[in-house]
This record gives C-alpha cells, structure tokens and sequence, in this order.
C-alpha cells in the first residue's frame, strides 16, 4: 500500500537554473556580457560530471584497451566496454555487439556506406534520402553512387520544411536498397515521422538508417521500438565529449558486414596468407579507440537519466514555443522551417540584413547563435537563402535566454537595418 505522505502531485517543474550551475562554461562572460549559449544543435556543452568521469579515467584508469593483461589496461577496457554497455542501456538495443563505437554521426554514416553499401549496390539500385538531410547524409551516397554505380533520390519537402511523406512513398520501389534520413533537421528543426516511413521502407524491402544526431539529445530513443536499422548519433551533441559517436545496427546486418577499416583490435589472426576477424563489436573499431570519449559519453548518459529525458524534452519544447512565438511578433524576422513537429531549431533571417552581420551582432551582446548554411546547402537553396542564423536550445537554456535573444535582435535592428 502507498504510504499516506507520498503526493501524487505532477513532479517538480524542470529546474534550468539549477542544471546551468552544472555547465561551468556558461558563467563565461564574452564582450563583458553573460553568455547567452544558443548553439547546443552544433554542440552542446558539457556538465561537471562529465568533465569529472573523463578526468578520471585519464588520472586512474588509462591504458590501451583489449590487449593488456596488466592492471591499468584491464580497468581501461572495462570502461570502454562498460561505456557501451551504458550506450546499449540508454537506447535500448539488444544487446552490446549492436554498438559500434566511432567518432561521431558522419563516420558512422560513411561506415554504413562503405561497409554495407559498397560491396552490394550495383547500377540499378537506388538510395532514398530526403530534401532536409545534412552533408554527412548526403556526400557519402554521392560518394557510394561514384565507386557503385547505384542512384541517389532524394524525397521532397515542403515550404515549412515538412517531408511530404506522399512523395516519399512514391519514390520508394522494388530499386530502393535503402533509406538514409534525418530523425530531425538540424537546419529547420523538422521531426521527421520515423514511424511510416520506416515501415512503408520495410515494406518494400529496404533497409533504414535514421541520422539521429538531432535527436537524441531532445527524446528518448529506443532502437527496438523504433524497428529502423541502423542509427547514428555523435557524442558532443548529447553533452558528452567530440571524437566519439555511435552507430547502431542490427546484430544480423552488422555480422554480414566486411569490416571497413582493417588494422589492430579488429582482426582475430594475421597471417600473410590469411586474416581473420574479430566478433561484433570490434570487428569494426580498427585501432586504437577513444576511451575517454566513451566513459564522458557514458556519462553523459547518467547525467540526462539523472534530470529525466523526457523532463529535458518537455522543458526545451516550452522555450521552443516561447522563442517561435516572441520572434513572430518581430515583423523583420522570418522563420524558416515551421513544422508541425519540431525539436530544439529556430532557424531564422532578418529582413535586409546577412545572416553573418546578425550572428556578429548578436555575439557583441553575448548571444551565441549559429548563422550560415548548417550544412544543409539544398535547405537553403530550397529556400532561396543563403545562410540561416540558428538559435537551438538545451537543458541549460532558460526564459531569460529567450528574452536575450529578442533584446540582441532588437539591439541588430538599431545597428544594421
Ligand atoms: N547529421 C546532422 C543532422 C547533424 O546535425 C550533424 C552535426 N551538425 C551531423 C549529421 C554530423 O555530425 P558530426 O559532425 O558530429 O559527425
């Protein structure tokens, strides 16, 4: 029975003043102003318990991994694996041979392509992407098509960024061995629905890969539910450290995979007349790994289970709204990317005035946008601009920052329109 003092009162409301006093680097002051950080889609930055784990490994734990039977190299590799033990908890994969281990969305994405794509796409086989998706789901395809001979399609979106899912389903067809999407747009701030579109793929017999790095940081992910094949997110959009990122993949699909690179940890025997290689994971991690990495993302993953994912979601999308709604009342802003369902992008332009002006403006008051094309150069055509500013949010980011940057815009108006 429930104890008569327990309340079944909603849970406290997120406490964004409290979670910045993890983030020391937000106390910086930049041109004699407070930083207002406005830039987590590009990276986000990193809590004391992160710093901390890292900082701790590299003190007591380093060594190099899998090959020492010494003490140091023991507690190093069981880190790392504990780390991806931690990445296989987190999104919820079956097991730890499903977590391959790279540096961040856009090598997990090329891993795909060449060590998937490569030795099975012929001419005649077809790529599906989308018209929002970042370079690092663009150029290794182009890169495929080149080495292969296979095509690229490319789904459209429509004026508010949204994929017109109609089309998307007419492109797909007995020719489509896979489709590469976004989960979200870090241009336009778009969700895409992962859900039909995955099966309408399936349905047709091709594979999926969903480009996650936009996402994890803003959702719970859990792969099972999700049924895509294969999902790539990087390290330092989720508060963890750069130089480390995972790729996802169904244990089935990875074991029928060559490796992509080949050099130590991934190899059984070497001889000269034959080699052989490692089981899942290692069959894909070449060399020496990025253990600090690991054990920083790890434990960035404690730290966002700690403040509740879902409560970070609910909290971003509250300043997401509040952001949308103060700058459409500015009449020389314009919103660019105005989906239905958008995670944590305020893509933006100010009448007459360059993107890169604005960002310049804004960070004189200490406002750290993003401006210019996000690598997404076919959004901006698309849209006829040539760069966007990009204010996103995170954890840390609070009302008060959403008032700064409607005053740093204000401030931009005086100066350059
Ligand atoms: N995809 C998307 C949607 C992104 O936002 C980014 C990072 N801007 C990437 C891929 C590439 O990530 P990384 O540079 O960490 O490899």
């Amino acid at each position: 029975m429930m104890a008569a003092n327990v309340s079944l009162a909603a849970p406290p409301p997120f406490d964004a003043e409290r979670v910045r006093g993890d983030f020391p680097i937000l106390d910086t002051m930049v041109n004699g102003r407070p930083l207002v950080y406005l830039d987590s889609a590009a990276s986000a930055q990193r809590p004391l318990a992160v710093l901390r784990a890292v900082e701790d490994y590299e003190t007591h734990s380093h060594a190099n991994v899998h090959r020492g039977v010494h003490a140091l190299s023991q507690a190093a590799t069981a880190a790392y694996e504990g780390a991806r033990e931690r990445v296989r908890r987190f999104i919820n994969a079956r097991s730890a041979r499903e977590i391959i281990f790279v540096r961040g969305t856009t090598e997990a994405i090329n891993l795909i392509a060449q060590a998937w794509g490569r030795p099975r796409l012929r001419a005649g086989d077809q790529i599906l992407i989308s018209a929002l998706e970042h370079h690092a789901n663009i150029v290794p395809w182009q890169m495929l098509c080149e080495q292969t001979g296979c095509t690229l399609k490319v789904a459209p979106i429509n004026r508010r960024g949204e994929l017109q899912l109609e089309e998307f389903l007419k492109l797909l067809g007995p020719h489509t061995r896979l489709v590469a999407v976004a989960h979200v747009s870090n241009a336009l701030g778009t969700v895409l629905p992962l859900k039909p579109l995955i099966e309408a793929a399936h349905a047709h017999g091709a594979l999926v890969l969903i480009d996650g790095a936009q996402a994890v940081p803003h959702a719970r992910l859990d792969v099972r539910a999700l049924g895509a094949d294969f999902y790539a997110f990087s390290g330092h959009k989720l508060y963890g450290p750069t130089g480390i990122g995972v790729l996802y993949g169904r244990e089935e699909l990875l074991t029928a995979m060559p490796p992509w690179q080949g050099g130590g940890d991934m190899i059984l025997t070497v001889s000269f007349e034959k080699t052989t290689y490692n089981e899942l994971p290692w069959k894909f991690e070449a060399g020496t790994p990025n253990m600090s990495g690991a054990v920083g993302l790890a434990a960035a993953m404690d730290y966002l289970e700690g403040l509740g994912v879902e409560a970070i979601a609910a909290h971003e999308q509250r300043l997401l709204q509040l952001a949308t709604a103060e700058l459409a009342r500015l009449p020389d802003i314009e919103i660019i990317g105005t989906a239905a369902h958008k995670a944590s992008v305020l893509s933006f332009t100010m009448k007459g005035v360059h993107p890169h002006d604005l960002g310049t403006i804004l960070d004189a008051e200490g406002v750290a946008v993003r401006t210019g094309h996000h690598c997404a150069m076919p959004v901006m055509t698309f849209f006829g601009l040539p760069a966007t500013a990009r204010a996103s949010f995170g954890c840390y980011n609070t009302e008060r920052d959403v008032a700064s940057l409607v005053q740093a815009l204000g401030k931009a108006r005086e100066v350059l329109a």
